[in-house]
């Protein structure tokens, strides 16, 4: 049994704090400082005077963590928790098409690594897509590298041209229309909430495309009480323990397996040692904070 007054202890003597993606396992949601998606730790990250950060989710998180908090000790508790997604990019060929298309601005979802940050104008998360996408000048978009969420953003500017990265999250890629309509048959009165992350035949029969943040607005401020989640499964713990009367209806096979390579013994192993920290050089870090910061002064949509 974990005890936390020992996490507790730990915490207050080497002034940690821990924040937890909404992805992340029940054990480690129940330890957290704060629990949220990208944009809210990012701003988390920011807004604490904790000497150290342990952030549990992957790594590049903890790396947008690190880039906005140079000076603070962010702490990975299991370094190889990666995105499959953001780490496929190659740096080359995005070089490439941003020689190629002079007259486009880079949009980089969060979920990329320091490197391809360093290379692109702006940053956006889910939550702030829109608004991001919404805000750029020019008249081409390059975008990296989910194609799910570049296609359900360019909707929202029809007259500018998108160049969309074929990157997909192969947790939520895996989400098919027949997982949604079979749970529909089986409670037909729920409401589907689906991730943009998801394939767009799965968000053209949901009601909401939200984040995983705006799920939770969205279920907390709804009279219905039945839902059809379509992101990862770790976000029903959550919706549930915040609304004990209201019932969830996850796909069980959304399981990100990066995600739960934190646990609760790796989070321990981390407030003993202080350590694995997330360590970038410094030229790179520079130039990956100017697109996160922008990112930062553009509102969530949700
Ligand atoms: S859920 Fe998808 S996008 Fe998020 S970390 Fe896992 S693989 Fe990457």
């Amino acid at each position: 049994m974990i005890n936390k007054d020992i996490i507790e202890k730990l915490k207050k003597k080497n002034n940690s704090i821990i924040l937890a993606h909404n992805y992340q396992l029940p054990e480690i949601q129940d330890i957290a400082d704060y629990i949220g998606d990208s944009l809210d730790l990012a701003i988390k990250a920011t807004k604490n005077d904790a000497d150290n950060i342990i952030f549990c989710g992957v790594n590049f998180m903890a790396e947008s963590a690190k880039i906005l908090n140079p000076d603070k000790n962010v702490i990975l508790p299991d370094i190889n928790a990666k995105c499959p997604m953001a780490e496929k990019v190659d740096k080359n060929l995005l070089e490439k098409l941003i020689i190629e298309n002079k007259d486009a601005e880079v949009v980089s979802y969060i979920n990329t690594t320091t490197e391809i940050k360093a290379i692109s104008d702006i940053c956006c998360t889910s939550s702030n897509g829109v608004n991001v996408i919404k805000s750029i000048k020019s008249d081409k978009i390059i975008f990296v590298p989910d194609k799910n969420l570049g296609n359900f953003l360019k909707k929202y500017i029809p007259e500018k041209e998108m160049i969309i990265w074929p990157g997909v999250c192969p947790t939520h890629n895996r989400i098919h229309k027949n997982h949604i309509l079979n749970l529909k048959k089986l409670h037909e009165d729920a409401i589907i909430l689906v991730h943009p992350e998801c394939r767009s035949e799965v968000i053209e029969i949901s009601n909401h495309a939200l984040s995983t943040n705006g799920m939770i607005n969205f279920v907390k401020n709804s009279k219905s009480n039945e839902f059809i989640i379509g992101t990862e499964k770790g976000l029903c713990y959550r919706l549930k323990i915040e609304n004990p009367d209201k019932n969830f209806y996850p796909i069980n096979s959304a399981i990100c397996p990066n995600m739960k390579k934190i646990t609760i013994d790796k989070v321990i192993n981390c407030l003993l040692k202080n350590e694995p920290c997330i360590n970038i050089e410094k030229t790179i870090m520079e130039k990956a904070r100017v697109p996160l910061e922008k990112m930062m002064n553009i509102k969530r949509g949700d």
